[in-house]
């Protein structure tokens, strides 16, 4: 198989194979993000997604899913995209469902048209790297679009049926903005129709400008507490029917199937942290992370 730099396998997925179809980032200029500073964006060479679909079906021929590589392959024009779906389908004919990560401004290039047609040859979901929904945050962390561009990308694959996530990051605004972070966040959000919201704490990784931005003083992340208080906020006004994960070091499950039967209940578990967990533990584990 061919694998260029980091590969992420979405730990929430259900077990598939990883079809690389391109190769890093094509922003590569999140300040929070060191994940694919090291290798140069391209699209991986048709030939490559062929030895590798050839090589999955001699080990799986009954390969029902997979998750495309790498970072944003959605990037890729309509055109491209499926095409590579059709080749796909030649190699894996039972495939069914192709999962892949996503920026928000990768859906603009394409028509709700296009859109439907790629959902009806197997890409049925999306992860949706948002981040956050408040215009503040997202332009001082170079995100390179705005909360009304998620909003209007989201309704487009809402009318072509394809289900999506939606990812924000608790402390990307530091203490400064921490309130517009969490509250904007929640309402752009709660005016998409994602199927999971994920959340995951910011770690100020070696590399990021994020990082840099701390050294000199221009930027004071949250502490544990902090970090909880936020998310606590974001959750307080965060309306959505599905489902909601989290991967924070809180040492508490706040993961369910069902976000509005069980938002009470996770305000409470978050308040129960709050007031009694070792922050100073969390944090510990927090800085042993190397990327996200
Ligand atoms: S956060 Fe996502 S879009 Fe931003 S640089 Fe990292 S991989 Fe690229």
């Amino acid at each position: 198989m061919h694998y260029t730099g980091t590969v992420y396998r979405n730990p929430y997925e259900p077990p598939s194979s990883l079809l690389e179809i391109t190769q890093g980032c094509s922003h590569n200029r999140c300040k929070f993000c060191n994940m694919y500073s090291a290798v140069r964006f391209q699209p991986s060479p048709i030939e490559w997604i062929r030895e590798d679909l050839a090589e999955i079906a001699s080990i799986y021929p009954d390969t029902q899913r997979l998750q495309l590589l790498s970072a944003d392959p959605f990037v890729l024009s309509f055109e491209k995209l499926d095409e590579i779906c059709d080749l796909i389908h030649e190699y894996l004919p039972k495939i069914k469902i192709m999962t892949m990560a996503a920026r928000v401004d990768n859906i603009a290039d394409k028509s709700v048209e296009e859109l439907k047609i790629l959902k009806n040859k197997g890409i049925v979901e999306l992860n949706l790297g948002a981040e956050s929904g408040d215009d503040w945050t997202l332009n001082r962390v170079n995100k390179g679009y705005f909360g009304n561009d998620i909003v209007e990308q989201c309704q487009k694959l809402d009318e072509a049926g394809i289900e999506y996530w939606l990812t924000f990051l608790n402390g990307v605004a530091g203490k400064s903005h921490t309130r517009e972070h969490a509250i904007n966040s929640a309402k752009i959000f709660s005016q998409c129709n994602p199927a999971v919201v994920g959340t995951g704490g910011l770690v100020l990784f070696e590399g990021t400008g994020l990082l840099a931005q701390y050294r000199k003083g221009k930027f004071e992340p949250l502490d544990e507490k902090g970090l909880m208080e936020e998310l606590k906020l974001f959750i307080e006004n965060l309306d959505f029917d599905g489902r909601f994960i989290t991967h924070h070091t809180f040492a508490m499950d706040l993961n369910n199937s069902d976000f509005k039967s069980n938002k009470q209940q996770m305000l409470e578990a978050l308040q129960y942290g709050i007031d009694n967990l070792d922050m100073a533990k969390l944090s510990q584990i927090r800085n042993n992370k190397r990327h996200l």
